[in-house]
């Protein structure tokens, strides 16, 4: 029996680890975004599946299955697995939970895995509660797609933001992505300020000129998570000095931080200490993008401690799902 298996299931990428019973990591895979709304619940159920068999793959090859399994040589025909928590981006309501919840028994069928405890919860959710251990705290994340989540001394928790790319997702890399791309078709009409976001774009995407940009958008190679990578190209514009980005990151720090003070207003939080943890590409890559929210925050609520440490959202899934063997063992 395997005593774990974590899926962070992000909107950029999607990790899978197995963690043995001395808390190691023993398998790891990798594929790319999951979030169903993103992409469509046939590739969402790949990305789980690739990154799921990778990571037995990997146990098998660095040979770890017989820490794992604790014999050797056995035809594995089914996995047993203790502990499986899912964080999956694209988790936002009643429906998301009945699609998502399908999509993963369903990939589980198809590996052969059978799961004792299942955990299913949003991306943001499942590394807030395994980040904090339970302790008040609040959770940020600005990646491909963006939310807030927070905890209270009571145990209770609220969400702010993270309504997907279509509508929502304020302050995300695709949000700052579809910015930037608005922002060059408006300098190329004249009704925008002049910006290098052209000069930067254009070549990322292998395109020549902006009416092609333009048709980008609507064509196959189009991906939320592509778009998501430009928001890189609006940090170094703006690196350069380029007003029009500075002015994309700021605005996607203000509303990352308008999303963090609902989260603090709604669970009661603004003179209570509690850590605020900031996860994905976009406040991690971006100083900018991070002071104003660290800036904001600590403005409104009292006494905030900013957390660093484990940065990756898997860390959070993992010790939501050794919180949850531990209980098993100690009772
Ligand atoms: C999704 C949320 C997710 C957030 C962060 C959004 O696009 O709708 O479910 O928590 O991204 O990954």
């Amino acid at each position: 029996r395997i005593p774990l298996l974590a899926v962070d299931g992000g909107g950029t990428k999607c990790l899978a680890v197995l963690v043995d019973r001395s808390r190691q990591e023993v398998g790891t895979g990798r594929s790319g975004s999951c979030n169903y709304q993103g992409i469509g619940e046939e590739a969402a159920s790949r990305e789980l599946m690739q990154a799921i068999s990778q990571s037995l793959e990997d146990a098998l090859t660095r040979n770890n299955l017989t820490l794992l399994l604790g014999h050797e040589g056995t035809k594995v025909t089914q996995w047993e697995v203790e502990c499986a928590v899912f964080g999956i981006a694209g988790l936002d309501t009643e429906h998301d939970r009945e699609v998502i919840t399908k999509m993963v028994h369903g990939v589980l069928q198809q590996l052969h895995i059978r799961v004792r405890h299942l955990i299913i919860e949003n991306d943001g959710f499942a590394a807030l509660l395994g980040a904090t251990g339970g302790k008040p705290g609040i959770l940020v994340i600005a990646g491909t797609g963006s939310i807030a989540f927070g905890v209270n001394e009571a145990g209770e928790t609220a969400r702010s933001g993270g309504w997907g790319h279509r509508v929502g997702d304020e302050g995300s890399g695709y949000w700052i992505g579809k910015k930037a791309i608005t922002a060059v078709l408006k300098a190329e009409d004249g009704r925008g300020e002049p910006t290098v976001l052209k000069e930067r774009l254009l070549p990322f995407i292998d395109l020549a000129r902006v009416d092609e940009l333009f048709n980008w958008t609507y064509s196959p190679h189009y991906s939320v998570d592509k778009v998501g990578e430009l928001s890189v190209l609006v940090s170094q514009a703006a690196d350069q000095g380029d007003l029009v980005a500075l002015q994309i990151l700021e605005t996607a720090g203000e509303e990352l931080a308008l999303a963090a003070r609902a989260v603090i207003e709604r669970l009661q939080m603004k003179n209570k200490p509690f850590h605020m943890i900031l996860q994905g590409g976009v406040l991690q890559n971006d100083d900018r993008v991070r002071k104003i929210v660290v800036e904001r925050v600590n403005g409104y609520a009292s006494h905030v401690v900013i957390e660093n440490a484990q940065n990756d959202p898997i860390y959070g899934v993992i010790a939501k799902g050794l919180a949850y063997l531990d209980s098993q063992s100690g009772q």
